[in-house]
């Protein structure tokens, strides 16, 4: 985390830094779009430079010469070169429109891209979620931070060339000399258009000190919003979204929350601190940055007259210079606008590199774990001891633990008493707190983590089904060897399931991606879940309460099956249901993070006074 307060104002250097790298960022993103913006403001920039230049040449030839021919063409090319720069930046505002609509996908993906390649323990920070909302929050308030900068470039491309253009059209202005003996000659002096331009630079850079003055009251106040934008956020869409919760949302009403809390934080209406503020200070400050670059154009309209009058030059450069000038120092005026803003989303930047930042601390090895076409994996415990980030106290203590190859250990414990954590551990998704666990004999650590990752099929209790094809849930890939699906869900149970599946395996599970989509019970989805760890056919497979939906006769049915559906992988089962646990050879008994016992069913019911006991006879009563 960096020591750096929130909201501390950048230094330039600091706004250079971050803007810099947010660009760099959109330019590996969507390149093409950063070059047709570049290529459309260069276009709409010229086009009215051109036709006040053509309009200057016009005006000087009816005040002069007045030549027809040369007014005709001069007219023509007038004209033709609105049309083409004015059609050329249509066309490029078409071409960055259609791919700019990607800038929400880019972004978005680009956070999820990160959480995905994250440490789980640093996903599980609460640090990490709490830099990843603000990101949100300040994304929906108002469109801080990476973001942002995309609209940046595309406003500040315009200004660049707006500057340019205005520069080369007045140039002139300050080089055409009044005719000597003049009255006016000394407008010539280069002091006179110092001043002139010291009194454009003023009105220039006064006018965006009234803007950003103004802006800043929105930055303020998206800080300030940060509760009743997360209160909105949950209850605006989150939790009307989240399929789970609709039922308790129903049942208890929930929705009640929403109306008087979100009213009680009062961020977003007409009695807001921030409607006050625009209705005060904000408007008055944008009205007088407006008054301000307006007079901007009555000072060039003076210098510039002067020295038309006093023959510096034809009538019709005056509307040139004019123009000119008007559009430079509202360049200038822009320019300096945006680089506030650009500032302004400094602060906001961080936060996102902060997050895009995060290291991962997990080391990992490089070891090959090697295919054996044996199974002959061995994993042990040794003197594992493990605390969650940022918590006291020891889901696992002193954790000794062997799995012999092929064989079906069960996990068995109170509520709370380290069966999960284990598990989490034994897929590397933590490292132990202290000890080590070992796979033949080396630290699993050492291995590479995907390869290491590759041994083991895992049924979590809050496993997750996608909405898409049943066959494509399984196999986990859109690409899959049917047959082998098929086998999976049948070994799962699902055979019958499967049969009355209108399009078998292409069925959609759930109903977001397609209307035909079948809603699943909990029962089968469990079921499904274990297809797929069969599917993925790892040595090891680990099983977290799998029959904990299942009604008793498909609990049956699973254990009766239990054999098929292991064949020769080591099996790892989590239960509650002590009756299951008699199939495997060995028993675990968790206590408040450690193994108080260990043996086979028979054998441990015999240890009179053990939480085994305890616990049988606790189920026991319910079913003799
Ligand atoms: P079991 O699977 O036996 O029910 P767990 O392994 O889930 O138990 O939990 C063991 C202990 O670790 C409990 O005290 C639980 O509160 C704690 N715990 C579990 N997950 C987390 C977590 N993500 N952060 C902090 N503590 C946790």
């Amino acid at each position: 985390m960096s020591k750096q307060s929130k909201t501390e104002q950048p230094s330039a250097k600091e706004a250079l830094r971050l803007n810099w790298r947010a660009a760099k960022i959109w330019w590996e993103l969507m390149p093409k779009v950063l070059i047709y913006k570049a290529w459309g403001a260069f276009f709409e920039a010229s086009a009215p430079y051109l036709s006040l230049w053509f309009s200057a040449q016009l005006l000087g030839e009816v005040a002069g010469a007045r030549r027809m021919d040369r007014m005709i063409l001069l007219a023509v090319l007038a004209a033709l070169s609105g049309a083409v720069f004015m059609g050329a930046a249509a066309v490029f505002r078409r071409l960055y429109n259609a791919e700019d609509m990607m800038d929400s996908t880019s972004f978005w993906f680009l956070l999820a891209r990160k959480m995905q390649s994250m440490d789980f323990a640093r996903l599980d920070d609460p640090k990490t979620k709490e830099l990843y909302d603000r990101i949100v929050q300040v994304d929906n308030f108002a469109s801080w931070g990476l973001r942002r900068t995309l609209g940046d470039i595309e406003n500040g491309l315009p200004i660049v060339f707006r500057i340019l253009g205005g520069v080369i059209l007045s140039v002139t202005l300050f080089t055409q000399r009044v005719p000597e003996g003049s009255a006016l000659a000394w407008l010539n002096s280069p002091l006179m258009g110092l001043g002139f331009g010291a009194a454009l630079l003023a009105a220039a850079l006064l006018a965006p000190l009234f803007f950003s003055k103004a802006e800043a009251y929105f930055a303020r106040y998206s800080d300030m919003g940060t509760a009743s934008n997360r209160f909105f956020s949950f209850f605006g869409y989150i939790a009307f979204k989240e399929r789970s919760r609709a039922l308790d949302i129903r049942t208890y009403a929930q929705d009640g929350f929403f109306g008087p809390q979100y009213l009680s934080n009062n961020t977003f209406d007409e009695s807001s601190q921030i409607a006050r503020w625009c209705r005060g200070p904000i408007g008055l400050d944008i009205a007088a940055g407006t008054a301000v670059t307006r007079s901007i154009t009555g000072i060039a309209y003076v210098y510039v007259c002067l020295k038309a009058w006093a023959g510096a030059f034809g009538v019709g450069q005056i509307a040139q210079y004019v123009g000119a000038i008007t559009s430079l120092a509202g360049g200038v005026s822009e320019l300096l606008r945006s680089l506030a803003i650009l500032r302004t989303n400094t602060v906001y930047l961080r936060t996102v590199f902060e997050f895009l930042d995060l290291t991962n601390d997990m080391y990992q090895g490089s070891l090959t774990t090697e295919k054996r076409s044996d199974r002959e994996y061995d994993v042990e415990f040794r003197h594992v001891s493990f605390r969650y980030p940022g918590s006291g106290n020891w889901a696992l203590k002193d954790v000794n633990l062997k799995f012999k190859v092929g064989e079906r250990l069960a996990v068995v414990g109170p509520n709370g008493s380290g069966k999960t954590t284990m598990i989490k551990l034994l897929c590397r998704m933590y490292d132990p707190t202290e000890g080590e666990i070992l796979l033949n004999g080396i630290n699993i650590r050492k291995y590479d983590y995907d390869q290491y990752l590759a041994i083991f099929s895992v049924v979590f209790q809050d496993f997750q089904l996608l909405s898409q094809p049943l066959g494509e849930n399984v196999a986990g890939a859109m690409e899959y060897d049917r047959k082998r699906a098929r086998n999976a869900l049948e070994t799962a149970g699902l055979a019958g399931r499967l049969e009355s599946l209108p399009q078998g395996l292409d069925t959609y599970l759930y109903r977001d991606f397609d209307t035909s989509g079948v809603e699943v019970s909990g029962g089968e989805a469990q079921k499904i879940a274990i297809a797929r760890a069969l599917y993925k056919d790892a040595p090891f497979i680990v099983l977290d309460e799998p029959t904990a939906a299942l009604d008793p006769i498909a609990e049956a049915e699973v254990y009766a099956g239990f054999d098929t559906l292991i064949e020769d992988r080591t099996a790892i089962y989590i239960s509650h249901r002590l009756s299951s646990c008699k199939f495997c050879d060995r028993i675990a008994v968790f206590e408040n993070g450690s193994i108080v016992q260990s043996g086979t069913h028979d054998g441990l019911l015999a240890e009179a006074g053990g939480t085994y006991e305890r616990l049988w006879e606790a189920q026991a009563q319910y079913y003799t």
